[in-house]
């Protein structure tokens, strides 16, 4: 993994961005996925409640998967596919562990390769078979919200999210909050 950041390394949202985009990268050039990233843009998502991550992007008129867009005859599109964003969501990333992870980055490249051949992308018979050969799922990737959310008792900073228990759940009256030195607070 070529990445510039080691997985279990990444913290910020920029680094999640980073990782996300190397493996992306990576994909496409060991397995073929047709896709150009200077008309990709990023994004990181806090406020997604169940979907891993999306593919914003501009609803084209007469537009079919299966059928390549013209897009030399779209007004605006300078004969290259409109932008579309990736939008990931922060909490699945820290709810995944990498290799639901890096599916759900091959599941939005699917997506991707889609849109810009035919100006339009769905989960239908086209988005199956080129998720098989991705090894990804067909469905858009879900996560469950965290159980436990631990925040600051003095400023309500987020110190942790937990998806199951733990001994930081379980012990939290033991530990501080690195903002503050505050007792942590469970919501
Ligand atoms: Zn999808
Ligand atoms: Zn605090």
């Amino acid at each position: 993994m070529a990445g510039a950041v080691d997985y279990a390394a990444v913290e910020t949202d920029e680094e999640l961005l980073d990782w996300s985009r190397a493996y992306c990268r990576e994909v496409r050039r060991t397995r073929g996925v047709d896709v150009r990233f200077d008309l990709v843009e990023w994004e990181v998502s806090h406020r997604a409640k169940r979907r891993a991550a999306a593919l914003k992007r501009p609803k084209l008129p007469d537009t079919t998967v299966g059928e390549p867009c013209d897009w030399e005859a779209l007004e605006g599109a300078d004969g290259r596919p409109l932008p579309c964003t990736l939008s990931l969501t922060r909490e699945a990333f820290d709810a995944f562990d990498r290799t639901e992870w890096a599916a759900t980055l091959r599941h939005e490249l699917v997506h991707v390769e889609q849109y810009q051949r035919d100006g339009t992308t769905d989960h239908g018979a086209a988005f199956r078979e080129r998720a098989a050969q991705l090894d990804t799922e067909v469905h858009c990737p879900a996560f469950a919200e965290a159980k436990h959310v631990l925040t600051c008792g003095d400023c309500g900073e987020l110190v942790a999210r937990r998806y199951r228990d733990c001994k930081l759940v379980r012990e939290r009256d033991r530990y501080r909050s690195g903002c503050c030195g505050a007792a942590l607070e469970r919501s």
